[in-house]
């Protein structure tokens, strides 16, 4: 049977009347900005006190951008006697956002949490190479990654808090023991100061 004349544009416009009247799921970015959830990809952070210049993310990036450079330190022994060591000292890391994938490998391999996801996503740039963020500028986007999420009821505590909450609560009884100590020889300078007391039985004075 032949279609009726006019009935595409009919139920074309039947459509427009329809969504017409429902509430709009698009956002008026950049005037409105878009909820993301807190673990979106949106930039790369580096917290780069915690970078040993493995290598591993540099490696590991399938699309080899992600630059570091670095030069060997020798640290002296910690005692007397010991031994020498050498350590990786960071000179340069950045990251090429017009290469990146945004597959998260880098922040998966790094073995020392020195990688994260920020949500943070406006850093276009009209010049492509802007688009790579050295080492200060890969720092600073560290302000903004979200904490991590709180733990279940009753879970174990993290090696790294627990690790954390020892050295502090030594240092604080070490900081408490020697604070006693330098009380205890300031009251023994102050009575040796003062010289003996008076014999039992007289008065001070006399
Ligand atoms: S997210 Fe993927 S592509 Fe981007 S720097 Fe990391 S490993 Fe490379
Ligand atoms: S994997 Fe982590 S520790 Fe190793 S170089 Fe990359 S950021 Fe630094």
């Amino acid at each position: 049977m032949p279609p009726i004349p006019g009935s595409g544009l009919a139920k074309g416009l039947a459509v427009t009347l329809r969504t017409m009247t429902r509430k709009s799921v698009t956002a008026q970015y950049p005037e409105a900005q878009p909820e993301l959830p807190p673990r979106s990809r949106g930039v790369i952070a580096l917290f780069d006190e915690n970078c040993t210049v493995c290598m591993l993310c540099a490696r590991e990036c399938p699309d080899w951008c992600i630059y570091i450079d670095s030069h060997k330190e020798t640290v002296p022994a910690a005692a007397p006697g010991g031994r020498e060591r050498s350590r990786n000292v960071l000179d340069r890391f950045a990251i090429d956002f017009a290469l990146c994938m945004y597959c998260g490998i880098c922040i998966e391999v790094c073995p020392f949490d020195a990688l994260f996801w920020s949500p943070e996503f406006e850093y276009a740039e009209t010049d492509i190479r802007e688009l790579t963020h050295e080492r200060d500028r890969l720092r600073e986007w560290m302000w903004t990654v979200p904490a991590p999420p709180a733990l279940d009821p009753g879970a174990e505590e993290p090696k790294e808090i627990a690790a954390a909450r020892k050295t502090a609560e030594k240092l604080a009884a070490a900081q408490r023991k020697e604070g006693e100590h330098q009380g205890q020889d300031r009251d023994e300078g102050q009575s040796r100061d003062q010289g003996p007391g008076p014999a039992p039985g007289q008065e001070a004075g006399e």
